[in-house]
């Protein structure tokens, strides 16, 4: 008789989703995927304009290696060896992301991403993808989903071990999973939103820019980055307020959107020909913090990705940390037979680790608008790279450690600040040090000048 293979409910396809189905199937489950859009390889943009590309860093390439993904996807991205910074005073400068060869993130488009992953995941003979059903309910104490198509038709209840909610910042399953429980919940939107704009090749077909470096304008009232695509444009983000003075809701012009590029991005401004026909037909996407607790309901429920913690964007860590949990989560499923202990040491190998995210990534928002192009931040970027050069194994700056380690968030930091400690020690050593020399100078000069 052939063993029952247990079956998992997975709720989206998106980043998390799609790879956890894998990793699943790959441990000996029967999976069912269920995603309310359609099927990403035949839909050329996603509904929700959210065509945008990513920086994938070492967590998520650790994952994609794992299930043997990750040459496959580097051939399809760029590599971005560094970011340029556009001064608002017209200077532009390169800095590098690293010291060492492999110091680099790549730019990939997202729906190409998914679409890589939902293929390796249906070539499992174990993985059914269903795409058009969206998930309605779900009993979590018996693992049940009632799932409904999006075009209309009748639900369907479907019974399995295992529920996985990969459904995203607004989780349906986080919902269901937690409601009337002693549940911790807090959701930030930013009083900024995005707007995706495209920098095209130039008419010559080469790029109008440094193609492998992401480009980042920074300003305290609006903030642009753009990713290399492989065609030789750059998807760009532009980042303002919503609502108030300078806001998109005060972009409500051709000349409005014509003055504020001139006076905040004026180079930028000469590269976009489409800028004021994108500005107006692209919507203006949210950007939302969430944490959470639990992630988990016995042996039943789990939580990955955006669902589970949601964070700004400004680290480019959100589909990592994503695709990280797939990983912890697989590796915990592996050391516990008892499931439920299982999805316990998940929440806790990672809940820590993903709050601190959420920290560094709202840092990071106030690196990059006010501080990425200042003296004080590119000369101790600069002294972190002449220290991680001298001392290989006992130097690394925060964002190395973030983008090009899979030291976990929480340990990172810590590191981090007790290196600032040392180097405010040290500085404030070498001060001392310099100022009894320069008085010990001035007081030999004294003595030489009156005799004594
Ligand atoms: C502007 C911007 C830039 C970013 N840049 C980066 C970057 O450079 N690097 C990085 O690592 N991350 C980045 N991120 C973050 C990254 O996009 C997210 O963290 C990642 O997409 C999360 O993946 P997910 O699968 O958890 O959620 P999602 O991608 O949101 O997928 C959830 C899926 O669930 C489906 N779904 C929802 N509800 C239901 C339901 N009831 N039934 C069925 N299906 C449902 C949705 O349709 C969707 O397909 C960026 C985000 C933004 C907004």
């Amino acid at each position: 008789m052939t063993e029952r293979r247990e079956r998992v409910v997975v709720v989206g396809a998106g980043l998390a989703g799609s790879l956890a189905a894998l990793y699943l199937a790959r441990r000996g489950y029967q999976v069912d995927v269920h995603e309310r859009r359609p099927d990403p390889r035949s839909a050329l943009t996603s509904p929700e304009g959210r065509s945008i590309n990513l920086g994938l860093s070492a967590r998520g390439m650790r994952a994609l290696d794992e299930v043997g993904l990750l040459a496959d996807v580097l051939k399809r991205s760029v590599p971005m060896r560094g970011r340029v910074v556009h001064a608002p005073d017209g200077d532009v400068r390169f800095q590098p992301y690293g010291v060492r060869e492999h110091e680099i993130l790549h730019s990939v488009l997202r729906e190409e991403l998914i679409a890589l992953v939902v293929d390796a995941a249906e070539a499992e003979p174990a993985v059914r993808f269903h795409f058009g059903s969206r998930l309605t309910r779900l009993d979590r104490d018996t693992a049940t989903v009632e799932v409904a198509p999006t075009d209309g038709g009748p639900t369907t209840r479907v019974t399995a071990d295992l529920v996985v909610g990969a459904d995203g910042v607004f989780s349906t399953v986080r919902q269901h999973m937690q409601h009337g429980r002693r549940a911790d919940y807090a959701q930030e939107f930013l009083p900024w939103g995005y707007r995706e704009l495209t920098i095209p090749v130039g008419v010559d077909g080469r790029p109008r820019v440094r193609l492998e470096a992401l480009h980042v304008w920074p300003g305290h009232e609006a903030l642009m980055v753009a990713h290399p695509n492989r065609d030789g444009s750059l998807t760009c983000s532009l980042f303002t307020a919503h609502e108030g003075p300078v806001s998109f809701a005060a972009l409500d012009s051709p000349e409005a959107v014509r003055a504020f590029f001139r006076q905040r991005f004026p180079d930028a401004e000469e590269l976009m020909p489409d800028l004021v026909e994108e500005m107006t037909a692209h919507p203006v996407g949210h950007l939302v913090t969430v944490r959470t607790a639990p992630w988990r309901h016995a042996d039943r429920v789990v939580l990955v990705g955006d669902a589970a913690h949601a964070v700004y964007p400004f680290y480019g860590q959100g589909m990592n940390s994503a695709f990280e949990d797939c990983l912890v989560l697989d590796g915990c499923l592996a050391a516990h037979p008892d499931r439920a202990a299982a999805l316990a040491a998940y929440e806790a190998a990672r809940k820590p680790h993903t709050d601190v995210l959420a920290e560094l990534s709202t840092a990071n928002f106030v690196d990059l608008r006010d501080r990425v192009h200042r003296f004080g931040y590119t000369a101790s970027a600069a002294a972190d790279r002449v220290l991680s050069r001298l001392l290989p194994d006992r130097w690394a700056s925060l964002y190395a450690m973030v983008s090009h380690t899979t030291t976990p968030y929480a340990d990172a930091l810590a590191r981090a600040r007790r290196q600032d400690r040392i180097l405010r020690t040290a500085g404030a050593g070498l001060a001392v040090t310099a100022g009894l020399a320069v008085a010990a100078a001035v007081r030999a000069g004294r003595r030489r000048s009156t005799g004594r």
